[in-house]
């Protein structure tokens, strides 16, 4: 390891990988830096991923996909289930795996990727501007120089507060989840099952996606305020008892997912916010892996560029950019997630009815959500008055 870098990356999640990759293939010389001792590890993820978002960045190997998926099921509170037309494919991935082979890919492109090394605090000038990062690496303190610092360390974000961003997700926009990985049970392998209703998942839904036949992630996200102090893990164990009650568990996580719009401020003092730390997560559906990673390579090419233009106020661009690819698709996503979360029961109960009555070729997510809206003009209204708020 060298004293000084062009770029030090925080955190080696998908994020933090695509950061180092894209700045590292530009040419400038990077540093990423993981807390834990393995990357990949340990996986707080239900790890679904579409092809089309995939492909942008790696090739599908059997050595880190669980399942290929190329159905999905909405199954309302009263039971009914519906099965929209899919047109492309998925992936449940094994991310202990994939999150790995993204680190080698940013390696291969030349950047070092130390594991075992905790950022805890900025090197900063007497303009209050990051000139580095202070880490305790294999236990040992450390500084390490750099002219740009992307933060791609998770949810609970630390290096955007030191760089003075104001990284608060508000409670309403935090999804609480907890997820179990169940072995011995019996699943469709290529289905996505989603589950609604204020008894499964109040304010969010509950997920089981296979990995494989016998095995699956069934987990859930609840909004805390809707759950009425009610936690995540109780409404899970009391589906998993009803539906896997012979399931052995293999993981149980915890953790929460932002479904915010993009941080107001992602570039600050020359740090970059980036994934989950940024709160690039599709707050409609809480997807943040290829999110994260759009965002990632986005902050990697600009961080490399204004490296080279020897001009730091080009690090501004990076905000430009990903408004114009994804930040202005997730406001209306988080409209969109506003729009849901008003629903009641009944509400979905009559979308299922509406869909089941579809026939197959028009049984798509918007031809469900059109058929929800001419049988029901009044939710046209629920719709409509959060969009205009
Ligand atoms: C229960 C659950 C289910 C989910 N399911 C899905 C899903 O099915 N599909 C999907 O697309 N998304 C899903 N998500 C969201 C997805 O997991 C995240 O959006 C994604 O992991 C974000 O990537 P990231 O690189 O920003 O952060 P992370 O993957 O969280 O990586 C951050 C890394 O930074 C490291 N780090 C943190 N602090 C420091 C520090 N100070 N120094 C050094 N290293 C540090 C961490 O150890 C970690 O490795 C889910 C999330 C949860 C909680």
């Amino acid at each position: 390891m060298k004293e000084a870098y062009d770029i030090v990356v925080v955190g080696a999640g998908p994020a933090g990988s695509n950061s180092a990759r894209y700045a590292a293939s530009a040419g400038v010389s990077v540093l990423m830096l993981e807390k834990d001792r393995d990357v990949g590890y340990p996986v707080r993820c239900g790890e679904a991923v579409s092809h089309e978002g995939l492909i942008q960045f790696i090739e599908p190997d059997s050595k880190f996909i669980g399942s290929t998926i190329t159905k999905f099921r909405l199954v309302s509170p009263d039971g009914k289930s519906v099965v929209p037309r899919l047109d492309g494919k998925g992936y449940v991935l094994e991310r202990r795996i994939f999150d790995y082979e993204l680190a080698k890919i940013a390696a291969k492109e030349g950047a070092e990727v130390v594991t075992k090394a905790y950022a805890y605090d900025l090197l900063r000038n007497e303009k209050g501007e990051a000139v580095g990062v202070r880490a305790l690496i294999k236990d040992q303190e450390t500084e390490i120089r750099s002219k740009v610092v992307i933060a791609a360390d998770g949810v609970e974000s630390r290096v955007g507060k030191w760089a003075g961003i104001d990284t608060t997700c508000h409670i309403k926009d935090m999804e609480s989840c907890a997820q179990v990985t169940l072995s011995g049970i019996e699943v469709e392998d290529d289905t996505l099952d989603f589950y609604f209703g204020d008894n499964v998942a109040p304010g969010g839904y509950l997920w089981v996606f296979p990995k494989g036949k016998d095995t699956a992630n069934v987990g859930l996200g609840i909004s805390v305020e809707a759950a009425k102090k009610k936690s995540a893990i109780k409404f899970l164990e009391k589906f998993v008892e009803k539906k896997f009650p012979n399931a052995a568990v293999l993981t149980r996580i915890a953790g929460g997912v932002p479904c915010a719009k993009t941080s107001a401020t992602v570039v600050k003092n020359n740090v970059m916010l980036v994934g989950d730390a940024a709160r690039q997560v599709n707050p409609t559906s809480g997807a943040g892996i290829i999110s994260g990673m759009i965002g990632g390579m986005i902050a990697g090419q600009v961080a490399a560029e204004a490296v080279k233009m020897n001009k730091l106020s080009h690090l501004t661009e990076y905000e430009k950019r990903w408004h114009k690819r994804l930040g202005w698709r997730h406001e209306v996503f988080y409209k969109i997630r506003e729009a849901v979360n008003s629903f009641s029961d009944d509400t979905f109960n009559s979308i299922a009815e509406s869909a089941q009555k579809l026939p197959e070729n028009k049984r798509t997510l918007g031809g469900i959500f059109r058929a929800a809206l001419w049988n029901r003009p009044s939710m046209l209204l629920e719709v409509a008055r959060v969009f205009v708020s």
